[in-house]
């Protein structure tokens, strides 16, 4: 989640004074987010965490929180602790100018997008110990990762309060380790998960995704091929999660270009590997194409 924004058009969120762009007002320091807010209760605010470049994935989380809340604030921060690749974080794209506009139609009242100076001091900075979940699926190719993204994350609670923070079931594990970092420290706020939105041949919308060739787009559903292969096996009665992940590897093998990552099935809390499939099964993969890397996940209950 996270972003300084580095060119922005219209807007100043580290000026003397915070900006309005229509509806959404953007601010880019803590204290000045703290004394808007203080102003604000007792509203019931809900928190949107992003990295910007916002898509139809991020919109359905604004317009939940904006029905269910008071006041809808999301965060633009595209949080360097939780990138372990220097060109992908470079090459994340970054136009907060673009994002206020848009997250403000979609029911945003506020977009809080500090500098990476603004949320990490120099020097050593404390990370937090996410536990078990950390090394699990994405976290054993991404050391530290989650460590970056609780973080940043828990500094977004400490510093908004919120009543309610909005997460992606796109990113299951982000989504299992914020749960479990509210519940354990006592955050006493409710993480709400949303279902992921998906183009309409099935690809999970990214703002990776843009980075694709013509060919990369193509071949990019095959991910959810996998997950729905999966799916109809389980349905069909197979219950021996290594076949079932040998068949849906060479859905995505068979596409020209897209290198698998990993394809796993776990169990959806604590993301142990299942062998036999009893209960409900998280099914989730990541596939490489070029420099992309694509996530996607399903729950399948039996
Ligand atoms: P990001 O900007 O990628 O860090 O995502 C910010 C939030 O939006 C996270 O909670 C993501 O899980 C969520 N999100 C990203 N893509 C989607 C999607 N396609 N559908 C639903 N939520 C999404």
């Amino acid at each position: 989640m996270l972003g300084g924004a580095p060119s922005i058009g219209v807007m100043k969120p580290d000026g003397p004074r915070s900006t309005r762009t229509r509806d959404v007002e953007v601010v880019g320091t803590v204290d000045k987010l703290r004394a808007r807010l203080r102003r604000l209760r007792p509203a019931r605010i809900g928190l949107v965490p992003t990295m910007g470049a916002l898509h139809a994935g991020h919109f359905s989380l604004i317009k939940r929180s904006a029905r269910e809340c008071d006041f809808t604030l999301i965060s633009v921060f595209v949080n360097p602790l939780q990138f372990d690749d220097e060109n992908d974080f470079a090459n994340y794209p970054r136009d907060l100018a673009i994002d206020a506009v848009a997250a403000g139609r979609a029911g945003a009242d506020l977009v809080f997008a500090p500098s990476p100076d603004e949320l990490i001091p120099a020097g050593d900075f404390a990370r937090i110990d996410v536990g078990d979940l950390e090394n699990r699926l994405c976290g054993r190719f991404r050391p530290g990762h989650f460590a970056g993204v609780a973080a940043i994350v828990s500094k977004f609670f400490n510093i908004v309060g919120p009543d309610r923070a909005y997460f992606g079931e796109k990113d299951w594990q982000q989504l299992i380790i914020v749960k479990k970092l509210v519940k354990d420290a006592n955050l006493g706020l409710k993480v709400i998960s949303v279902p992921t939105e998906r183009e309409p041949d099935g690809l999970a919308i990214s703002s990776r995704n843009i980075h694709l060739s013509a060919g990369g787009r193509q071949a990019a559903p095959s991910l959810f091929q996998a997950l729905i292969c999966a799916k109809k096996l389980i349905s069909g009665g197979e219950e021996r999660a290594e076949r079932i992940i040998a068949r849906c590897s060479e859905v995505i093998a068979r596409q020209p270009g897209v290198e698998l990552e990993y394809f796993s099935i776990c169990e959806p809390e604590t993301l142990v590997d299942v062998e036999t499939i009893r209960g409900p099964v998280l099914i989730a993969g990541v596939i490489r194409i070029g420099e992309t890397r694509l996530i996607d996940n399903m729950v399948v209950k039996r």
